[in-house]
């Protein structure tokens, strides 16, 4: 969204502007058109339409005007083409790896991954005859070795889910570009007000909108962007088939949750950079990771590639898993959940939880220990919160 001759509206502009199809009625909120079908006011007019010579709508499964409200409205938020909003970020990463891919080609990826992602690649993909190789996203030299004839894709998580990793993407998206491979970045974690794989040299992005997007915990929601040329080419025609569309009332939500985004996930990211300062000071503390701090191992990539902490936090307590759960168990205000992204503080054992199906060499290449957890920090007051946290390690230390 521009003006005539001036720079591009900020982002904070184009979160609450950006992509607002209005009705005849000229509300000021986005409408919520709850409908499958569309009509058509002649037999001549559906031909046109199903021939491409009218771009009106003709099925929500293709495209929904709310629906696409979203989508243009992330398409500016991020720098984008085109976009597909889906039911869940799972159905977005599926669907972004899978269109593009046949029988016979190889994925290169970052092992560090959500659990679901990582499931999609090791067990989905060989089904049907997609080769992959995990390496460690952090070494260039892996992704570079990985390199087959056939390699026709590179996936990545930056910051890791829940270790927050970071991966050089313009260092990775250099090795893709000299094979003609292409870059998909899985970017829930930094969040599109702190990172933009596409400037970076990523060809696709995708986020699960459940996490900060949403950011209250209402709704699932997904979507893929890229140039218009990778959606029609690869997006276009598996998305009209398969159908993974987010439905219009998901996607009305949505919009009104990247309404208040920059304001929620800015507040949100300094009181975690003061929780993680905190948290560093403890002694029951044996680890501590968060992007926003200048001790984080890849501080330097960081300052290249990230303009904010983000609102995640992981951390070790001393002790393993009984101080981990008897840290959890003595929050008050903090709850136990494997959501991420809300407006609600939220902490998760991975060990026991969302990486549990990893084998213990899985999970130690995720950099998950028993006394690992991940915090997402949410709108309380800070200074509650640190009392909470305080609640937490007075009794993991006595665990
Ligand atoms: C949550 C998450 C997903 C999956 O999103 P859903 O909306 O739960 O399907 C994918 N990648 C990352 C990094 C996530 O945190």
């Amino acid at each position: 969204m521009t003006t005539d001759t001036e720079k591009p509206f900020s982002i904070e502009t184009q979160l609450i502007h950006s992509g607002v199809i209005r009705s005849q009625f000229a509300e000021t909120s986005e409408s919520i058109f709850l409908t499958q079908g569309f009509v058509y006011p002649t037999a001549e007019a559906a031909l046109a339409r199903f021939n491409g010579e009218d771009p009106g709508f003709i099925y929500s499964r293709y495209a929904n005007p709310t629906t696409q409200m979203f989508e243009d409205r992330m398409c500016a938020i991020e720098g984008a083409e085109d976009a597909r909003a889906m039911a869940s970020g799972m159905a977005a990463v599926t669907s972004a790896l899978l269109c593009s891919l046949k029988a016979g080609d190889h994925i290169v990826s970052a092992r560090a991954l959500f659990g679901s992602c990582r499931w999609v690649i090791e067990n989905l993909m060989p089904r049907y005859g997609i080769e992959f190789t995990f390496v460690d996203g952090r070494d260039l030299d892996a992704w570079k070795k990985a390199v087959r004839p056939n390699t026709k894709l590179f996936f990545m998580e930056s910051p890791t889910n829940p270790s927050l990793e970071v991966i050089d993407i313009r260092a990775v998206a250099d090795i893709a570009n000299g094979i003609g491979a292409r870059v998909v970045v899985d970017n829930v974690f930094a969040t599109p007000l702190y990172q933009k794989p596409l400037q970076l040299g990523a060809h696709v992005v995708v986020y699960s909108a459940t996490k900060h997007i949403d950011g209250q915990g209402r709704c699932l929601g997904g979507i893929v962007l890229s140039d218009k040329k990778w959606i029609d080419e690869n997006l276009h025609d598996y998305f009209r088939h398969t159908g993974p569309s987010m439905s219009p009332f998901n996607a009305w939500t949505l919009l009104k949750g990247l309404e208040t985004l920059a304001v929620r996930v800015e507040y949100q990211t300094k009181s975690a950079a003061r929780v993680a300062d905190y948290l560093a000071e403890s002694d029951v503390v044996s680890r501590l990771l968060y992007a926003g701090r200048a001790d984080h191992p890849q501080a330097d990539i960081i300052r290249k590639q990230m303009t904010g902490g983000s609102t995640l936090i992981c951390f070790d307590v001393k002790g393993g898993q009984k101080a981990a759960f008897a840290f959890e168990n003595a929050l008050k205000i903090i709850r136990i959940s494997n959501n991420l992204g809300d407006a609600k503080s939220l902490i998760t054992h991975p060990a026991t939880t969302t990486h549990k199906s990893l084998d213990d060499q899985g999970r130690a290449e995720a950099g998950i220990g028993d006394g690992s957890l991940r915090l997402s920090i949410g709108l309380e007051n800070p200074d509650d919160l640190i009392a909470d946290i305080e609640r937490g390690l007075k009794a993991a230390a006595a665990a």
